[in-house]
């Protein structure tokens, strides 16, 4: 598979065609970036991390029917996709309160939900990707309704399945944004799952395991990375 005309590069990853149409090649950056790229660093290694780590993930959610844009892995950095179009509204599941919507509702972080929240942002760094909801999304044209409704059955049941994988390896899923495209005619989940893009505290010491170590200047982000790679290969 040859790496073809570079495509695209986002904050944290790279996207170029393939002599295949029908598949992309993503490369995983090493960039680090929080509060619309504000805060920006490298964290050497980290790009390594969140391409085994989303294939892990992808490769779970496949096995037990969630269809997405994972193909297989083709070297440290770089992944396989099937191509799509993405459907420019990020997805968030929250289980626990935590980030934005602690400080929006006034929920302290840690309140465990009585019912999984599902948001949707639209996806748009200039306006800071904006809250929306299905009234927005279909007077903007972004999805249509049958579109969202397989969306948001495909994004609860990821956190149906993630929750108690997780939980087995002593990982709480807080919550965690994924990511929807076209690819014929059907919607895939895609872009990564990572902790770049998901909230995991240690279920015993609650401790950061995810991104907000970057955003909080707590330190440790690439180790913390590490150790929920460590779990998932069999760890603890
Ligand atoms: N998230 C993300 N990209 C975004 C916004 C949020 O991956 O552009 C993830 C974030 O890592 C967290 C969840 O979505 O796991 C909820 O984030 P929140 O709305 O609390 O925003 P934040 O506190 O990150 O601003």
């Amino acid at each position: 598979m040859k790496k073809g005309e570079f495509l695209y590069e986002g904050k944290a990853k790279k996207i170029y065609r393939t002599d295949d149409p029908g598949l992309y090649l993503v490369e995983f950056k090493d960039d680090a970036t929080a509060f619309d790229g504000v805060k920006k660093d490298k964290l050497a290694d980290k790009g390594i991390l969140n391409n085994r780590l989303s294939a892990i993930f992808f490769e779970l959610l496949e096995e037990k029917g969630v269809e997405t844009h994972y193909e297989k892995t083709i070297s440290e950095r770089e992944m396989l996709v099937k191509s799509l179009e993405i459907i420019p509204v990020e997805v968030i599941v929250r289980n626990i309160a935590a980030g934005s919507l602690s400080k929006r509702l006034g929920i302290p972080e840690g309140t465990v939900m009585k019912k999984t929240v599902l948001e949707f942002s639209l996806k748009d760094d200039e306006l800071h990707d904006p809250m929306i909801n299905h009234y927005h999304i279909y007077a903007m044209d972004l999805a249509a309704p049958e579109e969202m409704a397989e969306i948001e059955k495909a994004a609860l049941r990821v956190n149906e399945l993630l929750v108690p994988y997780l939980r087995e390896k002593g990982i709480t899923l807080v919550d965690f944004k994924l990511e929807f495209g076209r690819h014929g005619d059907k919607i895939l989940l895609g872009d990564e799952i990572s902790p770049d893009t998901c909230r995991f505290w240690d279920s015993s010491s609650q401790e950061k395991l995810d991104k907000d170590r970057f955003r909080r200047d707590m330190g440790g982000v690439v180790e913390a990375y590490r150790e929920v790679l460590r779990r998932l290969e069999g760890g603890e």
